[in-house]
């Protein structure tokens, strides 16, 4: 399969070049030039298939030609082997779990899938690769996990100091091996210059090989059509239309949605559900895109003003506005709904849901108050509770349980090397360990 740039549909690389470059020279991002059909005959088997099952099979269609099927099969198995259940809580309401990864949250999914398939596509090279990322807390985390121990890589995590939460830099900062955390003394936004200077600088460029690891990358998003497939053919939605509330902030999971919808998954609709950086839900109203400066929520994995895969989802259907409004509804909701949400869902379901996945809920009911017909919602949860149990203990005012993976690392040491927030720092540090 071929790879061409959102900017420009005639010019098309390898998946090899997609995946280890990330971003396209002209500042679009890679999408297939076809998108693969999953035959109706095959998916009639999905009720039966396990989620490795399924992705193992969904890999092969993406990824046909470019690996030996062995090895797709292996990359697949091995990123994805934990389950992603649909909790139902209602008669038409179900919460599909994204978060049963080693970093309890959906980004396990794209990292453990997009790390597998880098370690092969440089194994035998001789130059290391050396994967660049900033991360204001859950990318960090699960990148470092996924890429962790495998052979030829090495993962260099920019954080901001004191500007995490200390669970999270725990997560980020405990892993040793081949993965290193640099504290820098400034903020996100620094950290983001950073790591793009370093892309910029043709002297660092010639010495190290450097990639980035960002939800922008295609092999990210390619496994986030595999939980598509699985929840939309579960045997207890009894075959009704699925409609897929997606809470959104880069728009990664939402347009890996659409791809497995394009793929022939039984997907009915999609609600992109946002906190108030609603620049998606504003453009399926006014046709307008205006990214802007993002502000802090408490679903703050979605605070984002400038979501980068909107361009993939404008390409997916020409730009055509009326064609994206029959797939996606959008809705944005403010900090207090989403405390009264998780209120809610608590009193009503007994269910503990996190701030990411009650906007999902918000996006839900909203949706559903709209339409007549007779459908099956499913709410995504992108993050176990826990991980944000400062809000979730606060707004139920309940004491958590905190999963085993979460104290396995809040009881390690941490190991990070504090940096300036300056580049030649930066620059010295990936000189010095190449
Ligand atoms: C990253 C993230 C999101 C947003 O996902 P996108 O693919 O960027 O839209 C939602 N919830 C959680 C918990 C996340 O970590």
């Amino acid at each position: 399969m071929r790879y061409y740039s959102t900017n420009d549909k005639t010019a098309f690389v390898s998946l090899r070049e997609a995946v280890l470059k990330g971003l396209p020279d002209d500042n679009g991002l890679f999408m297939p030039e076809s998108i693969p059909n999953i035959p109706e005959d095959v998916q009639r088997q999905f009720p039966f298939w396990n989620l490795t099952e399924i992705a193992s099979y969904v890999s092969q269609r993406f990824l046909d030609g470019d690996l030996p099927d062995s090895v797709i099969r292996e990359i697949a198995e091995g990123a994805i082997n934990f389950d992603a259940p649909l909790v139902q809580l209602d008669d038409n309401l179900h919460v599909l779990e994204l978060f049963h990864g080693p970093t309890l949250a959906f980004k396990d999914f794209g990292a453990r899938f997009m790390a597998r398939l880098m370690a092969w596509l440089v194994r035998g090279d001789n130059q290391k690769l050396t994967i660049l990322v900033a991360t204001s807390g859950d990318t960090g985390g699960a990148v470092a996990s996924g890429f962790l121990g495998l052979e030829g890589i090495e993962v260099i995590i920019l954080y901001p100091s004191g500007k995490v939460s200390p669970l999270q830099e725990k997560q980020l900062t405990t892993f040793g091996q081949n993965i290193t955390a640099l504290e820098i003394e400034g903020n996100f936004d620094d950290c983001q210059h950073l790591v793009k200077q370093a892309f910029l600088d043709k002297d660092l460029q010639s010495q190290c090989r450097l990639t980035s690891a960002n939800s922008i990358n295609i092999s990210r998003l390619i496994p986030q059509t595999f939980y598509y497939f699985h929840a939309a053919t579960r045997p207890q939605l009894k075959k009704k239309p699925a409609v897929f509330s997606v809470p959104s902030g880069n728009f990664g999971n939402l347009c890996a949605g659409l791809i497995a919808q394009r793929m022939g998954a039984p997907i009915a609709h999609f609600i992109a559900s946002t906190n108030v950086n609603d620049v998606v839900p504003e453009y399926l109203k006014t046709g307008q895109f205006q990214s802007r400066k993002s502000i802090a929520t408490i679903s703050n994995a979605m605070d984002v003003g400038n979501p980068s895969n909107f361009w993939r989802m404008a390409s997916l259907y020409d730009q055509d506005l009326e064609r994206m409004r029959k797939d996606i509804s959008g809705y944005a909701f403010s900090d207090e709904a989403t405390r009264a949400a998780m209120q809610e869902i608590f009193r009503r379901y007994q269910y503990l849901i996190d701030p990411h996945g009650a906007v999902g809920y918000l996006g839900w009911k909203a949706y559903s108050a709209e339409i007549q017909h007779d459908i099956q919602g499913i709410v995504v949860e992108t993050a176990h509770p826990a991980k944000f149990v400062e809000v979730v203990e606060e707004t139920l005012h309940m004491d958590l349980e905190i999963p085993r993976q979460l104290k396995e690392a809040a009881d390690k040491p941490k190991l990070s090397i504090k940096l300036p927030a300056v580049f030649e720092a930066l620059k010295a540090h990936l000189l010095h360990k190449k």
